[in-house]
């Protein structure tokens, strides 16, 4: 079996040229490999496929209509114009820009890439941790999301512990404990029909949402064209993700693309309330507000999806409860369902499984896996917010430090790369020999833990394993040795081995311990091993923007579809699409794109306007 990719149902015509959106082939499904591995999709199997029962749907789906695809309206080919990046510069550790991804579940989430004698590349059965539906209720209501234990989203989604929305709140000093639920609000056009923290705040919040903007610029080109066509008009979406200025961007942007929105957070703690208020002042029914209880939670996404004269056609999720909660107690909506976009590790898996077991009843996009994402969260963000993490949290000076970075994947590559600019002198672990020679070739000096162990300064873990640093190694470490996680959640270093009677914690700092052994040694401890740059420094807005920007083509290539295009299974953003995303992304830096002559084209055998790279590329 070979590879296949969707074709997209979308036409992006400033990019390409017509395509023939009613004759595509019907798509494969497509499983991703794990973050990181580089190979960006491949079918599954035929058995896999092939084993799984008949959809158990509530009903069936009515056929789905073709809508107007996007065209190029206002925007000539490549060249979106879009405001010039900013310069600004957020200080604030706990400013709700950052907790928008996840660095969590790939560990449980591996697969395989199997390649067989004739070269197809398929995908091993993945040995994901098993997030049932079938059992909904027994494990939703062992739902660690809420309360700190679920495993970090790759991009909004995060653990409560990890997650803060913002010390920069307005609104978090409000001292008005009266529940949202018991208020009466109405914003400036009579409307009451949200649940905000306070709708008075809704000034406050535009301006985060105005800040928020000049950061994503593919938003904003979308938006544009919305003068033209509306490429949503007549989607209904229901969304459940972190509500930020940058969320606000992006559903004022579907909004703009012709789209009806509802809305609840996917995190008790993450919402930011002036910025739902100010969602909600603009007329969003907005369900949110910083810290809800575990009931206030559903009831919120309760009051998204249970509206008189209402009904969603699309799913937006994040971590996957929105989607459960459809399954759960709305089964019926799916008939009206035309696809779920889903954000996060977690809710992705939660997808597969049920794919697995015959009960996804419509087709799901995996935007988590997209090749642009997961360049930026990977790579990309780790490499900028190693060096901001450490230094919030320690003040130190990189410059000639030691540092050994275990693990020299995506996120290994993108620590060692800001380090070793920095100055340090960075050595590498690893236990791929395909890696460990990258590192090599990258000039950096591959060595066992146990080797340096004693003279470095900081120890960096980014392998998505357990006990990658033992109390062993913890023993070892000099006086003052540094230690921290950016790879997956708390398991890789053994932070357990140290709580034992003859070790002293003691907290220096927000996210800074120092453990201090019998003799006096110590070593500094950064956010208890969980990650590092999620728990202490931000996250940039334009990583959150090529995740929003992802998030609304996927809904628009699932709302366009034509009928039999996309099956009850879960898919990739077709490559051209997740092209389309970074192009969209480029007039940021005045990039200039070199086009294919007909010639080299022909010559190269590809379409002059992508998808550029076959299914298998590693980039
Ligand atoms: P990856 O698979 O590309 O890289 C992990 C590397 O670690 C691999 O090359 C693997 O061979 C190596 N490794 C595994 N066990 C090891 C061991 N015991 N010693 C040394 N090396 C070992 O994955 P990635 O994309 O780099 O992600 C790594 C982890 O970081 C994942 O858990 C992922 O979820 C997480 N992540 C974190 C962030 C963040 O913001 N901090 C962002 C994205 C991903």
């Amino acid at each position: 079996m070979s590879v296949q990719v969707a074709a997209p149902a979308v036409e992006l015509k400033e990019l390409s040229g017509p395509m023939d959106k009613a004759a595509g082939p019907p798509c494969e499904p497509v499983t991703p490999h794990p973050p990181g591995h580089g190979v960006a999709a491949c079918p599954l199997t035929v058995t896999e496929r092939e084993a799984a029962p008949a959809p158990s749907c509530a009903g069936e789906r009515p056929p789905l209509s073709g809508c107007p695809g996007l065209s190029a309206a206002g925007l000539p080919p490549g060249a979106a114009k879009v405001p010039q990046a900013s310069a600004m510069k957020r200080s604030d550790p706990h400013h709700p820009q950052h907790r928008h991804r996840d660095g969590g579940d790939s560990g449980g989430a591996a697969a395989e890439a199997l390649v067989s004698p004739d070269g197809t590349v398929t995908e091993a059965p993945r040995t994901v941790k098993k997030i049932q539906f079938a059992d909904q209720k027994q494990e939703f209501n062992k739902r660690p999301t809420k309360i700190g234990r679920r495993s970090l989203s790759r991009s909004i989604s995060q653990s409560s512990t990890d997650s803060y929305s913002s010390a920069a709140s307005y609104t978090d000093s409000s001292d008005d404990e009266t529940s949202p639920r018991d208020k009466q609000q109405k914003n400036s056009k009579g409307s009451s029909d949200f649940c905000v923290k306070n709708i008075k705040q809704a000034e406050f919040g535009r301006r985060e949402i105005e800040i928020a903007e000049q950061e994503m610029p593919a938003l904003m080109a979308l938006r544009k064209r919305a003068q033209g066509e509306k490429p949503l008009a007549g989607a209904k979406i229901v969304g459940c993700t972190h509500i930020t200025a940058q969320t606000a961007v992006l559903m004022e942007t579907l909004g703009a693309l012709g789209a009806q929105c509802r809305w609840a957070a996917c995190n008790i703690y993450s919402t930011l309330n002036e910025v739902a208020a100010a969602l909600a002042e603009s007329g969003f029914p907005v369900f949110a507000w910083k810290g809800e209880s575990e009931d206030d939670f559903w009831w919120c996404i309760d009051r998204c999806v249970n509206v008189e004269g209402w009904q969603p056609n699309m799913i937006l999720d994040d971590g996957g409860d929105l989607t459960h909660w459809i399954y759960k107690k709305y089964p019926n909506m799916f008939k009206k369902i035309k696809g779920i976009v889903e954000e996060s590790v977690t809710g992705v898996h939660r997808l597969y499984q049920l794919s697995k077991a015959g009960k996804l009843c419509v087709p799901a996009m995996n935007v988590n896996d997209s090749v642009t994402k997961q360049k930026f969260d990977n790579l990309y963000c780790c490499r900028e917010s190693i060096l901001d993490g450490l230094k919030r949290t320690t003040d130190m000076m990189f410059g000639g430090k030691q540092v050994v970075v275990c693990g020299y994947g995506e996120v290994g590559k993108g620590c060692c790369a800001a380090l070793k600019a920095m100055g340090s002198i960075v050595y590498v672990t690893e236990i791929d020999p395909i890696c460990a020679l990258q590192a090599c070739m990258d000039g950096f000096r591959l060595v066992k833990l146990n080797e340096v162990i004693r003279q470095v300064d900081i120890v960096i873990t980014c392998t998505g394993n357990k006990n990658v640093v033992t109390r062993e190694h913890l023993d070892r470490m000099k006086n003052s040795c540094i230690i921290c996680n950016m790879g997956h959640s708390n398991t890789e270093i053994d932070v357990a081995s140290l709580r034992t009677p003859e070790l002293t914690w003691e907290r220096v700092r927000s996210q800074v311990d120092h453990v201090i052994w019998p003799d006096g040694k110590r070593i500094v401890l950064l956010a208890e091993g969980r990650l590092l740059n999620l728990s202490c420094s931000t996250v940039p807005t334009f990583v959150l923007s090529i995740t929003a920007t992802t998030q609304a083509l996927a809904l628009i290539e699932l709302y366009n579809a034509p009928e039999g295009r996309y099956k009850q299974d879960v898919y990739l953003l077709p490559k051209k699409m997740d092209e389309y995303v970074a192009s969209l992304h480029l007039p940021t830096f005045d990039a200039h794109l070199t086009e294919l002559t007909d010639e080299q084209a022909k010559y190269l055998g590809l379409n002059k306007n992508g998808p550029f790279k076959p299914n298998y590329y590693r980039y």
